[in-house]
């Protein structure tokens, strides 16, 4: 990939705000070393609890004392709609440009919908361009591999275009290791007259049983082949991550050979894998 191809691809971070100091430290570490990247932005998730959330704020203000664009994510399940708009007039004056828009995971033990008025992403979107017009680009979630609470695909993928239709201007999948789910995806998008680039999320593997766990509950698949391979390294640790960065390596390339507009890296607060993956990808200047 040439760097005229490069500078045209959308590239992005994700990563979540530390519970400690001690934690905060490190992901800064990690964070400058992920620079070389280049990243459009930086976006940083969004717990459902008043703790998390105050966690987050000050993650999206130490990227933006660092010059970094941060793109807080918001969830709607657990917060009133004042409290939401209360949310975005503070990131409007902290000068954030951007959003990830979710509906979020009820906590557990909140019942089905928490205390949020909102119950689904395409409602949060509504309300963000009601109050805001267009002084936030919004991004929201797809599931090349369908959101596990779906009926079926085809209801899954009506409700993503309820979400573009409320006015998200682009969207970043759920990660995933099979690059046709998310071909066929793009496609039906397309079919569908749904527009908006739709980046594939990247989630390097390091360690092969928080992964598994992770995925059952978010509905990722992780083929056969790769779970039996990373089962036989069983805890030989710098195996199963050089198989990941090769597996994940190779991910990436067929998605940018296939017309990925880019990729978003769930970095979760680490930076050898993500930049190892760069390397390979030859984006390194
Ligand atoms: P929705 O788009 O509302 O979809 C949720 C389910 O409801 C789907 O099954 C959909 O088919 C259905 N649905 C959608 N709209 C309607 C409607 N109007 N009527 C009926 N059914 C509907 N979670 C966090 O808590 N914090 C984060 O920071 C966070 N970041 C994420 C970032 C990315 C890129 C992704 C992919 C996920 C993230 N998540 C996060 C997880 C996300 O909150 C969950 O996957 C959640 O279950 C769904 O969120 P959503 O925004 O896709 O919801």
């Amino acid at each position: 990939m040439n760097s005229e191809q490069k500078d045209r691809k959308l590239f992005s971070l994700e990563l979540f705000p530390p519970k400690t100091e001690q934690g905060m430290e490190k992901l800064q570490e990690h964070v400058k070393r992920l620079t070389r990247i280049d990243p459009l932005y930086i976006s940083v998730t969004f717990g459902a609890g008043g703790s998390t959330q105050q966690r987050t704020f000050q993650c999206v203000e130490w990227l933006v004392s660092e010059g970094i664009e941060a793109a807080p994510h918001i969830s709607c399940i657990s917060s009133t709609s004042e409290e939401i708009i209360g949310m975005l007039q503070r990131y409007k004056e902290q000068g954030i440009q951007r959003l990830v828009a979710l509906r979020g995971d009820a906590p557990s033990g909140a019942g089905p919908v928490g205390r949020g008025e909102l119950n689904h992403a395409n409602e949060l979107v509504t309300l963000i361009r009601q109050e805001f017009g267009d002084r936030f680009h919004i991004e929201v979630a797809a599931y090349p591999e369908v959101h596990p609470q779906a009926a079926n695909a085809s209801v899954d993928l009506q409700n993503f275009k309820r979400k573009v239709e409320a006015g998200a201007d682009a969207a970043i999948t759920q990660y995933f290791y099979n690059p046709d789910a998310y071909f066929h995806f793009v496609d039906s998008c397309r079919d569908q007259g749904i527009e908006i680039p739709i980046v594939p999320g990247i989630m390097p593997i390091t360690n092969y049983s928080n992964l598994s766990r992770f995925s059952d509950a978010c509905g990722a698949e992780i083929p056969r082949w790769i779970r039996k391979r990373l089962e036989a390294y069983a805890d030989d640790v710098d195996s199963i991550r050089a198989f990941g960065v090769e597996v994940v390596s190779e991910l990436c390339q067929r998605l940018l050979d296939g017309g990925a507009p880019g990729l978003h890296f769930y970095t979760m607060n680490q930076s050898a894998a993500v930049l190892k993956i760069w390397d390979n990808l030859g984006l390194t200047d």
